[in-house]
């Protein structure tokens, strides 16, 4: 899959690449650098345009710098697709999007379609979208930065330095295990769901996560209660024995999930990738965003084991400010870097993007978000930051990164 393509192009030059070699069959085929790259763009909902805006503008600058080509084109998910096709995810959406190298997305919902039936709400497109593209894997890093520290409620000594990826599996677990549902047993009401996973599901998680830890600190922590539950028990003999067998160079922990959500706020810097199942990691990835301070600064990816992934902010529609000029593009210019990274093997560019994004913080421009009393900082819209990072990705120096 296309994921590890970046992560392990990027080690094949390296000491590493035996046992890149050695790893066996993980469905993941490394995709070759490009010069011309088809992008589905899902603008969405509320600030969804807004955002694709500025980040196209920024994807224009980058592509003019370093020489390449992103041919961008628009699809409707959401409300959007909801108002023009009656279907949030409509067929033609899907088909462009396995037809594409990668898709970008922004964000979807709003009040307008609150009260539609389930299967007519912007989330279910969202739903659909994973089910139908496989995209069993999401990774939502939660890098504290520098500059916006003081945005977190956690203590500076905490967090500083504090990065750390959460790969949740997307597909399984309790969320769709059967038999499911609310029946009437001697005369009161009782609730199940059934926590399930297979092998098969947890081993090509763990695969993921081997290939994300590896590329990062070498450090992977799986989550799991398997201290009470057979289905953790499971997980924690397969991720055992996939990390054990063909990741050499990653050093593999356990931990319970509920230590796991006290350590992420006590000592968070002890962590560098997590993997966990659907539930877990729903709950642990939004605690470690919360690390960072501010929702328009967390990008995230979610991927499959074939086709492409899928990038997106890990924000929603905000329709408090959409159309205002308010809103903060920079979680979707970092999910664009991931793209770059993970999908369409170009990590020096990825990098350049992110480079661009420290700089204007660190030029002392915010967003409404990330702006704090007193801070010193002009307060710019979306537009206007959307330029700055343009401008930066124009005259930044490229940092090569070495195999
Ligand atoms: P939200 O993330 O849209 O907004 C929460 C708060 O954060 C709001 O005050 C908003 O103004 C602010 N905010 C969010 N992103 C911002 C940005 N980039 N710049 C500046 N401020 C930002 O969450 P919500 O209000 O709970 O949900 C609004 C809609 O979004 C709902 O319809 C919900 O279902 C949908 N939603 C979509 C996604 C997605 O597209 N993946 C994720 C979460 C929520």
């Amino acid at each position: 899959m296309k994921l590890y393509i970046a992560a392990l192009l990027v080690a094949s030059a390296s000491a590493f690449a035996p046992s890149s070699t050695m790893r066996g069959p993980s469905a993941l085929d490394a995709v070759s650098k490009k010069d011309s790259y088809d992008v589905t763009l899902l603008p969405g909902d509320g600030i969804g345009p807004e955002i694709t805006e500025a980040t196209t503008k920024v994807l224009g600058a980058l592509c003019k710098r370093c020489g390449f080509e992103l041919n961008l084109k628009e699809a409707l998910i959401g409300g959007a697709a909801i108002d023009e096709k009656n279907d949030p995810f409509p067929d033609e959406t899907l088909q462009q999007c396995l037809g594409s190298d990668s898709v970008l997305l922004a964000c979807i919902g709003g009040y307008k379609w609150d009260t539609n039936p389930r299967e007519l709400r912007p989330e279910s497109g969202l739903l659909k979208m994973r089910k139908e593209m496989g995209l069993f894997a999401n990774l939502r890093p939660a890098k504290v930065i520098d500059q916006l520290i003081d945005a977190s409620t956690l203590k500076r000594e905490v967090i500083e330095g504090v990065d750390v990826m959460v790969v949740r599996e997307l597909t399984g677990d309790v969320y769709f295990g059967t038999p499911k549902g609310i029946d009437v047993v001697d005369g009161q009401r009782v609730g199940y769901n059934n926590m399930i996973y297979s092998e098969s599901e947890i081993e090509r998680i763990a695969r993921v996560a081997g290939d994300v830890a590896s590329k990062r600190g070498g450090k992977l922590c799986s989550v799991d209660k398997a201290n009470v539950l057979d289905v953790s028990q499971l997980w924690r003999d397969v991720v055992t024995e996939v990390i054990t067998k063909d990741f050499s160079d990653v050093d593999l922990s356990h931990m319970y999930v509920d230590n796991c959500a006290m350590q992420l706020i006590r000592w968070p810097k002890q962590f560098d990738t997590i993997v966990c199942g659907n539930i877990f990691g729903d709950i642990l990835s939004d605690e470690a965003s919360m690390l960072v301070g501010s929702l328009g600064m967390l990008p995230s990816a979610s991927i499959g084991e074939s086709g492409p992934g899928v990038f997106e902010p890990c924000h929603g529609s905000a329709p408090d400010i959409a159309g205002e000029n308010k809103a903060n593009p920079l979680a979707m210019i970092l999910s664009a870097a991931m793209m770059l990274k993970y999908d369409l093997a170009r990590p020096e560019e990825a990098q350049l993007l992110e480079d661009a994004v420290e700089a204007c913080l660190d030029q002392g421009i915010r967003t409404a978000d990330i702006k704090q009393d007193g801070d010193g900082c002009e307060l710019v819209g979306c537009v206007e930051m959307g330029e700055a990072v343009a401008k930066h990705v124009e005259t930044l120096e490229m940092k090569t990164i070495s195999a």
